[in-house]
């Protein structure tokens, strides 16, 4: 087990653009650490810094006890699964994941043995004498992880390994995955852009933007209490409203909404879809709430539940309510939807959270 260390590491392309701004982070032995961000925040270039692919500009990489700012890839103990699997299409299974410890001249009857564990914890027994081609987009995927299983990494690093999947299969190895974890209690560093796959996989999450860590912590902590706008925005779907306005009086007040923001300096508060309820005409509503008074533009009904999109002003708003809350409502309607006090979330002019 073995836990990694970043210290103030950047990263500069071309000897001018800076893309990873100084990076403290540590993570822990075991742990499951997802790293999430948009396209071109620097996920992919932080992992492949700490595989030893990108050559780090400044700042410290540890892997357990060591500084491995200069040790070649091969000796770091890591085990990289990418997005594209990358499979020899004429090695069959066995050979595919047998090949990189063949060619570290490793004893054939410690190959098979590592071959056949890792098929094992994979599912993959009855298609080891298959070729890639003969396999499914989610076979092929488990084969490029056993290939990374059989050299039995320290640490794992997966960059985007989902994303050529479809949705149905996704779901399916983010169980599998979750499962493997738990087999292998190995430290595991997983980037993606998917914020549902960082909620569901991690132990921790690091959103990066910009080549910055906006923020570290528990999905639960991510979710629930946001350090700054940009995690609000980003955690969660259908994203955070958001709802700029005047602060007086206990008050954030703008043409159509009212929501109670008793700190100082709050100068926009966020509703997520899921705590917004609505309020019918003749309904009250409870003292302390935040209200919006809005227009629907459309219902999106999924079942039990339904996406209601309202305008407030010119402010789009996403409300996601059970169906049996929207009653006779329809496009077009006028309505008014609340918000419990403790459910609103408050930030400052830069846009860092504002515990009230
Ligand atoms: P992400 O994985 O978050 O989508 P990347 O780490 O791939 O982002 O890229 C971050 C930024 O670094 C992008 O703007 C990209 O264009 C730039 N970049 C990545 N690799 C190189 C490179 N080899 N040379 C110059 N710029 C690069």
């Amino acid at each position: 087990m073995t836990s990694v260390g970043l210290k103030n590491i950047r990263k500069t392309y071309d000897g001018n653009t800076e893309i990873i701004k100084g990076v403290d982070l540590e993570i822990q032995s075991g742990e499951f650490l997802v790293l999430v961000g948009p396209s071109g925040c620097g996920k992919s270039t932080l992992l492949r810094l700490i595989a030893g692919l990108e050559e780090i500009t400044s700042g410290d990489l540890t892997i357990g006890e060591q500084v491995v700012n200069d040790v070649p890839p091969r000796d770091r103990g890591i085990g990289m699964v990418f997005q594209s699997y990358a499979l020899y299409p004429h090695m069959t299974v066995r050979e595919n994941m047998a090949f990189g410890l063949k060619i570290r001249k490793i004893d054939q009857k410690l190959i098979d043995e590592r071959v056949l564990a890792a098929s094992k914890q994979l599912d993959l027994e009855a298609y080891l004498d298959r070729y890639p081609k003969q396999l499914s987009g989610g076979q092929r995927q488990r084969v490029a992880m056993g290939r990374a299983i059989v050299r039995q990494p320290d640490v794992f690093l997966f960059d985007e390994p989902l994303s050529n999947l479809d949705a149905a299969l996704r779901t399916q190895m983010r169980v599998e995955l979750k499962k493997l974890h738990r087999k292998l209690g190995a430290t595991m560093i997983y980037v993606t852009h998917d914020q549902v796959e960082a909620m569901t996989l991690a132990n921790r999450i690091t959103i990066l933007n910009l080549g910055h860590i906006q923020q570290v912590g528990t999905p639960d902590e991510v979710y629930n209490k946001p350090a700054n706008k940009f995690v609000a925005g980003f955690i969660g779907s259908p994203s955070m409203n958001f709802f700029e306005g005047k602060h007086s009086g206990g008050f954030i007040e703008g043409p159509s909404f009212k929501f109670p923001a008793p700190s100082g300096d709050v100068a926009t508060v966020g509703a997520r879809p899921q705590h917004l309820q609505i309020f019918k005409q003749g309904d009250s509503i409870p003292e302390g709430f935040g209200t919006l008074e809005g227009t629907v533009d459309v219902i999106e009904p999924m079942g039990w539940e339904a996406y209601v999109h309202v305008h407030v002003g010119d402010i789009p708003v996403i409300a996601h309510v059970e169906t049996e809350q929207l009653g006779e409502i329809a496009a077009g309607d006028k309505i008014t939807l609340a918000i419990e006090p403790d459910k609103i979330h408050a930030f400052d002019k830069s846009g860092d959270r504002i515990d009230t």
